[in-house]
């Protein structure tokens, strides 16, 4: 047995996939006229060699899985005879003087990410392929060794050094029973989709393997406890794949409150909604009944392609999140890069605090072109559904107002384009900084709501870095320092009388619940996997309880004593646990 960090619950039982790292070291400069015709032979032999590889492929695969299956290859096949494929690659080589292999990359990110934008599970699934084949292609033009995710059918455990929040967005969750990382935090970007996938992660196994886990290996994973068993004798598979069985008779029965209001036995309304960064994860909120997106995590439309999206591009992705939410509100975080958040083609400077530098609202407000350009998409969207803005990272007033001046130039411009946008678009912020604590009453009277964002105020606060799995035993979500920030930020927002919800990790801790009840947020915004295990506890509350045992709460000097006053919390039994 290894003791991992439980990172997203449920039990994954099946064989491992260990992912070698795509990593393609691509030459920068650019190639002389003369060179042309070398680089397209090198790309047509490129070509050869991939179909010839494929072909292999295809017919092993028909010995194994029989015919079925082995039609993938033929779409593989095709897409290296698609003239528009070819062309877009031909194209960047011819005009741009661009190395074939850097001209294949650029392709398939061009692809790739129009494909994904779609909302449409055949195109997305053809992204995957452009992307399978393409990598075949840049293998052969680089000389580097095999590296494929697995085509036969049999869903596996993924096994990987670190898993960066693209490569995750890019996963089939049919195919991945779950995933074991050896780095890795719980709070971490990828561990936060995962839990809106519902993928089973445990993370940190690094010092835990005596030796790595192999392709192939039979494994089980834990993603509650951080358990990981490779090998396990029978009586082991059994119990977990008993366990397994009652998880899914679990969710099955939380289905059965999918369309109850989300309202405390004494008739506390709660808006329940969803944080996501994907249409997969739309999907996922939708059928849990969500009240609408309270986060949408932008910055995954910025990464994992070769240049920044363009205002028309981001306008399709948040007119159809919008459309799919049929009226219910959307609240769209303007971009939040840099931190974990990354963009290869977008050249961040070497930090030496990254999570205190050149990032989200600063860079915005710096590179304005950028941040219009998103703005606008966003305004427009506005026309097709209950659209609000939201800044990441404020910490003083008058980044808000730097915000506002350029929203309203976007708005001018729209206008007098004559293309329609909601002018009166509600603006919020995340109050994510302690200075956006200390400073809220002054802040609440700028915008039109507050979102907190407790990832990034508790690593403020406590200042401990949320990626950082050394000191993630300090990073402490129920310190009392941040359970009075809380009650500050929320206090200040019911002064002003704006609507303040929460969007980190901890709205979607069942046990942090009562807190939200006693300080009357109006909105608790989660991985959409959490949604109805909130609801059915919520049900089962009273605010009235939940007030007498905040009070006790904001009495207790340790972390230690406020988690064992929740853990002791009964409804109708307020003071326990002390
Ligand atoms: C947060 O910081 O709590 C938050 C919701 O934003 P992110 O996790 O994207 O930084
Ligand atoms: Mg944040």
């Amino acid at each position: 047995m290894i003791q991992g960090i439980g990172a997203s619950a449920g039990v994954a039982i099946g064989k491992a996939f260990v992912l070698p790292n795509w990593e393609w070291d691509l030459p920068e400069q650019k190639i002389d006229v003369g060179d042309l015709a070398r680089e397209f032979d090198r790309l047509y032999e490129g070509i050869r060699t991939s179909k010839v590889e494929i072909r292999q492929m295809k017919d092993e695969l028909r010995e194994v899985v029989g015919t079925d299956e082995s039609y993938i290859f033929d779409a593989h096949l095709a897409i290296l005879d698609d003239p528009v494929f070819m062309n877009e690659i031909q194209g960047i080589i011819q005009r741009q003087y661009k190395a074939a292999e850097v001209a294949v990359k650029e392709a398939i990110d061009h692809f790739v990410t129009m494909f994904d934008l779609l909302d449409d599970e055949y195109m997305k699934e053809r992204a995957l392929d452009i992307k399978d084949v393409g990598n075949r292609l840049l293998k052969h033009l680089l000389g580097a060794p095999e590296i494929t995710l697995p085509i036969d059918t049999q869903p596996f455990i993924l096994v990987a050094k670190e898993l960066s929040p693209s490569q995750l967005a890019h996963l089939n969750p049919n195919h991945v029973l779950g995933i074991a990382t050896l780095a890795g935090s719980t709070t971490s970007h990828s561990a936060i989709m995962a839990r809106a996938l519902g993928i089973p992660l445990v993370v940190g196994l690094e010092s835990k393997l005596e030796e790595p886990i192999a392709t192939g290996d039979f494994m089980i994973i834990d993603g509650e406890t951080g358990i990981v068993h490779l090998d396990p004798p029978g009586e082991i598979v059994a119990s977990y794949t008993e366990l397994q069985r009652r998880q899914q008779e679990e969710r099955q029965r939380l289905k059965t409150i999918v369309e109850v209001q989300s309202v405390t036995l004494d008739g506390k309304e709660m808006e329940l909604a969803a944080n996501i960064s994907s249409m997969k994860e739309l999907d996922v909120a939708l059928q849990s009944g969500t009240h609408g997106v309270g986060l949408f995590r932008t910055e995954f439309l910025y990464m994992d392609r070769s240049r920044l999206p363009q205002e028309e591009e981001q306008f399709d992705v948040y007119k159809s999140v919008a459309e799919k939410l049929d009226g219910r509100p959307l609240i769209i975080r303007t971009l939040d890069i840099g931190g974990d958040k990354q963009l290869d083609y977008f050249e961040l400077p070497e930090e030496e605090n990254p999570f205190l530098g050149y990032r989200a609202i600063r860079i915005c407000l710096d590179k304005t072109d950028l941040f219009k350009t998103q703005l606008r998409a966003i305004l427009r969207a506005s026309h097709y559904g209950t659209v609000k803005i939201m800044y990441p990272l404020i910490s003083s007033v008058e980044e808000v107002r730097a915000a506002n001046k350029l929203l309203a130039e976007a708005k001018a411009e729209l206008q007098a384009e004559g293309k329609p946008f909601k002018s009166d678009i509600e603006v919020g912020i995340m109050i994510e900084l302690p200075a956006a604590v200390v400073i809220a009453d002054m802040l609440a009277a700028e915008v039109d709501f507050f979102s907190i964002g407790t990832n990034d105020l508790v690593q403020f606060t406590l200042a401990v870095d949320r990626m950082n799995d050394q000191i993630s035993h300090l990073y402490e979500p129920y310190h009392p320092a941040v359970i009075r920030m809380l009650k500050l930020t929320v206090d200040a927002a019911k002064r002003r009388g704006i609507h303040v919800g929460v969007c980190g990790e901890l709205a979607g801790d069942v046990r942090a619940l009562p807190i939200w009840l006693a300080l009357d947020v109006d909105e608790l915004s989660m991985s959409a996997n959490a949604i109805l295990q909130v609801k059915e506890r919520l049900l089962r509350l009273q605010r009235r309880d939940s007030l007498a045992l905040f009070d006790n709460i904001l009495e207790c000097p340790t972390s230690g004593q406020i988690h064992a006053m929740l853990a002791g919390f009964q409804p109708g039994n307020a003071v326990s646990g002390d």
